[in-house]
């Protein structure tokens, strides 16, 4: 990138063509998963965020790639802040131990963060080792005993580890995959290590939920693909290998997990990768028309929820938001939602807590003053993880506050 601060895309990540088509324009962004302090208003920085079709091989993807090191090198976000996410892990370490996975081979995590994916593994006796390019994050990780390489993934780091560790039966990449720039490097570093016989397993949100329920803010600027199985298995079979299964979960607003092997090993196609590229095909993903009529309803959503708010500051209510996550911050930016209408957001990470939130400056606070402040209203960003909030806050809603779901549809429960 050599020194810039980003780069536009005019050629097509997977397969190269500049057939490329603009669907959803959210205008200029601040960097959603970056929080501030008052000092730093002024030289907040931001980028065009703005969603391309390819009409070659159906990948979405943003238009300008934001310079990594400018991205990720102090990542806020925690996978272990969240109980699902947790549970979702462990019943995956139960899977592949039971079915695939022998003592002492080697599962590693590419983005493993705070070295959540892999705890249930360790405790399970497998040998693992996590690899995240955010330092903040793989000390985190490397003092509570799960071993993290503080480094970006490609070919070269592949090549280190294989000399060192030996090759890996299973290679995870949850929440990532869509966050790569050179996906083909990556994919040729996965090709090196993973050994004959093993899994690249891939989890990503699938992009018919973002057409499907309006899931427009999930849309940000480290989040430069949004993907269907149609074009990821294009990219697979360059490479040498084939999608096996893909299973469908409801977690992060609806996810897709590809298992990945080596064509030259037996076939273990269950059937599920056609079904689903299939129903792709009949949602009418593979049609730049599906994707017009996505702008009309975010532009719907923005009326209904501004609307809302209007009229329930009027009628003199507090309103304040939970959890300053990446896809709240894209939320409050894109609507104009700022400290005017909410007065703070809670969020349980402790490093985002006295911070404030990029673009529209609402300060962060700890979760656990709700019951103190009592807010009439809370506004749920994280509308993915909504039950979980509401089942831990629900001496909240017995006291007598209300919740806005913002996503799909505006609800107040
Ligand atoms: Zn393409």
């Amino acid at each position: 990138m050599n020194g810039k601060k980003y780069t536009e895309i005019k050629e097509c990540r997977i397969c190269g063509s500049k057939n490329l088509v603009s669907y959803l324009d959210l205008g200029d962004m601040p960097l959603v998963n970056r929080l501030i302090v008052e000092e730093e208003i002024p030289k907040e920085e931001k980028f065009p965020l703005e969603v391309l079709f390819c009409k070659d091989c159906f990948l979405s993807q943003l238009s300008v790639v934001v310079n990594p090191s400018v991205l990720f090198r102090n990542y806020v976000y925690r996978s272990s802040i969240s109980d699902s996410f947790k549970k979702h892990c462990k019943e995956l370490a139960e899977e592949l131990n039971e079915n695939i996975l022998k003592k002492g081979e080697l599962v590693m995590d590419i983005a493993s963060n705070d070295g959540c994916l892999l705890v249930p593994f360790k405790e399970r006796m497998n040998k693992v080792l996590g690899i995240d390019p955010a330092i903040n994050l793989a000390k985190i990780a490397n003092e509570s005993g799960i071993e993290t390489i503080p480094e970006f993934w490609d070919e070269s780091l592949a090549k280190k580890i294989l000399e060192k560790y030996g090759p890996a039966k299973i290679i995870t990449a949850f929440n990532v995959f869509a966050h790569v720039n050179d996906i083909h490097s990556f994919v040729k570093g996965v090709k090196i290590l993973l050994s004959r016989d093993g899994y690249f397993i891939i989890e990503v949100p699938h992009l018919y939920n973002l057409i499907r329920k309006t899931e427009f803010d999930t849309v940000y600027h480290e989040h430069l693909s949004y993907i269907l199985v149609k074009p990821i298995e294009r990219l697979i079979h360059q490479h040498g290998m084939r999608i096996a299964k893909v299973k469908k979960f409801d977690i992060h607003g609806g996810s897709i997990r590809l298992y990945i092997e080596n064509k030259d090993k037996l076939d273990t196609s269950d059937g599920s990768t056609q079904e689903v590229i299939q129903e792709e095909e009949k949602s009418g993903l593979y049609d730049i028309n599906t994707y017009m009529n996505l702008r009309k309803d975010v532009d719907i959503l923005k009326k209904n929820l501004i609307s809302k708010i209007q009229e329930l500051k009027k009628q003199g209510n507090t309103i304040f938001a939970f959890g300053a996550s990446a896809k709240g911050n894209i939320l409050l930016n894109y609507c104009g939602i700022d400290k005017t209408s909410i007065n703070y957001i809670f969020d349980d990470t402790p490093e985002k807590q006295g911070k404030l939130a990029p673009g529209i400056h609402i300060p962060i606070i700890p979760g656990k003053d709700l019951l103190k402040k009592k807010p009439d209203y809370l506004l749920l960003l994280c509308w993915n993880f909504a039950e979980e909030v509401m089942s831990k806050t629900k001496d909240y809603k017995e006291q007598g506050g209300k919740y806005i779901l913002p996503v799909p549809n505006l609800k107040i429960i």
